[in-house]
């Protein structure tokens, strides 16, 4: 199954009518792999390719990925996480989102204290993580400079992010990590006004779903404490209330 298919439930109508309703995992992950050969960027291509050629000192015996990074974690997850886009030598290496760096072990050791994540940390993608009632994605799949995709960069990445959201059917809380995922969720939950970006923001969508705003898990927030690991996990918290758990 691909973009475009008949299958891919069109709007919110059809998600919220299919509560109980999980795809079949293999909807994932043929748009996964039709998303991993993605070349429509050629910024992002020349970087992302730069990027697992030369490689951090510290990986260079590994195989990067290099490839653009679909979404990871339960097909029947009430709660997604959105982020902003891989990291160079995080999940541009592991080709898993936030698997690989400290971004990632913060996001996973929260997973893991909220009963969301099989294990605490998140290294590789063979690693054994299993995730339950989450999924964790972004809406730019490729490895921007400086972390900053260009709006031409997201625009062209928003029909995959569409795709993956429209096929969580059970889909009740969306945590967006910063402002950048927290405007594509609010555009693609349809909701008008668009509302502004704060950690602990809570808007519910008109069929449903609700939005939580959360400072994202970069290195930047963590390191000079405007995230802290309570700060985190009452988000985590609050998202299982909100997922009926
Ligand atoms: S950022 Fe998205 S649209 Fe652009 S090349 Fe990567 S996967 Fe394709």
């Amino acid at each position: 199954m691909g973009l475009g298919d008949p299958r891919v439930p069109e709007g919110r109508e059809a998600r919220a009518t299919a509560a109980s309703y999980a795809p079949p995992v293999g909807d994932l992950q043929a748009l996964a792999e039709r998303i991993s050969e993605c070349r429509r960027c050629e910024r992002l291509v020349a970087w992302r390719e730069t990027v697992a050629t030369e490689k951090r000192a510290a990986y260079r015996d590994e195989d990067y990925w290099g490839r653009p990074v679909p979404g990871f974690g339960d097909p029947a997850a009430r709660v997604v996480i959105v982020g902003l886009a891989p990291a160079a030598h995080g999940a541009n290496r592991t080709g898993r989102m936030f698997t690989g760096d400290r971004s990632g072990d913060w996001l996973y050791g929260a997973l893991f204290r909220a009963g969301f994540a099989s294990q605490p940390t998140s290294t590789h993608r063979d690693d054994g993580m299993v995730l339950s009632d989450a999924f964790v994605t972004a809406p730019v799949r490729c490895a921007p400079p400086s972390n900053r995709p260009m709006p031409a960069e997201r625009d062209a990445c928003r029909e995959w992010f569409t795709a993956e959201m429209e096929l969580l059917e059970r889909l009740r809380v969306v945590v967006a990590l910063g402002a950048f995922g927290f405007a594509e969720s609010a555009r693609w939950l349809g909701l008008s006004p668009r509302p502004a970006f704060a950690h602990g923001a809570e808007v519910i969508a008109p069929d449903g779903p609700t939005l939580l705003g959360c400072y994202h898990v970069s290195q930047q927030n963590t390191f000079t404490g405007r995230l802290t690991e309570p700060m985190l996990d009452a988000v985590f918290t609050r998202a299982r209330q909100l997922a009926g758990h």
